[in-house]
């Protein structure tokens, strides 16, 4: 079997430079009337509707309200994210199209994937934004699949059935994140977690959750091949 290789996007891949999180932020406003305390709340390797439940939460606003407004929360974020890239650029970080592409020339050893908090409309402005593409990525799993980070391995587990007739043994998928919570939803399932320091977790910080491996950036295409591969 392949190896079901998933990437966290925000931290990882790239930086929006805090484009999405104002965006985030004018759409809860437009819907709730606020963002609660948003700039004290850290987004990291939350997912998009944990993220909308935890700032409302301080605000006082009840689970089922926000349920309810979710929809149309997302429609003004993607809006609000449209317009702020028509004057900011989102970059991926040094060596990830590299290790994309080295990826890419692998075909019969990996399966190249996703696994982000983001909403998928979300994730695709992102990847699309950055020049990294959205469309190459073969499988994902998204915020809009579920609240709860620690589900989505087997979300895309089972999207890459779909895809290749059969499904992944956990030890055959590598996640690869920037925060505590993309380790920690590996080890939930026995997946292998590949953490790098690009994102606002340092190297001591991430070294605490024990990942299998840890980088400073994906910069080393061979080092990070072997790391997903071996
Ligand atoms: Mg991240």
């Amino acid at each position: 079997m392949k190896k079901l290789l998933l990437f966290d996007i925000d931290g990882t891949l790239l930086t929006t430079d805090g484009a999405s999180g104002r965006a985030f932020e004018s759409a809860l406003i437009d819907v709730y009337g606020t963002a609660g305390p948003i700039g004290e709340v850290s987004f990291a390797g939350k997912t998009d509707p944990q993220i909308a439940y935890e700032l409302l939460e301080h605000a006082e606003i009840p689970r089922s309200v926000v349920k309810a407004g979710l929809e149309d929360l997302w429609n003004r974020y993607l809006k609000h994210f449209d317009n702020e890239l028509l004057s900011h650029i989102v970059r991926p970080f040094p060596g990830v199209v590299e290790c994309l592409n080295h990826i890419e020339s692998k075909t019969g050893q990996a399966l190249l994937g996703l696994l982000t908090g983001n909403i998928e409309p979300g994730a695709q402005r992102k990847l699309d934004a950055s020049g990294l593409g959205f469309s190459r990525f073969q499988v994902g799993a998204f915020g809009s699949d579920s609240e709860n980070r620690d589900e989505l391995p087997m979300i895309a587990a089972a999207r890459a059935k779909a895809l290749v007739g059969e499904h992944p043994e956990c030890e055959t998928l590598v996640i690869v994140g920037d925060t505590p919570a993309d380790i920690s939803c590996g080890k939930v399932v026995g997946a292998r977690t590949i953490a790098v320091a690009t994102g606002v977790y340092s190297r001591f910080q991430l070294e605490e959750c024990c990942p299998d491996f840890l980088f400073d950036s994906l910069e080393n295409t061979d080092l990070v091949w072997d790391a997903m591969i071996r």
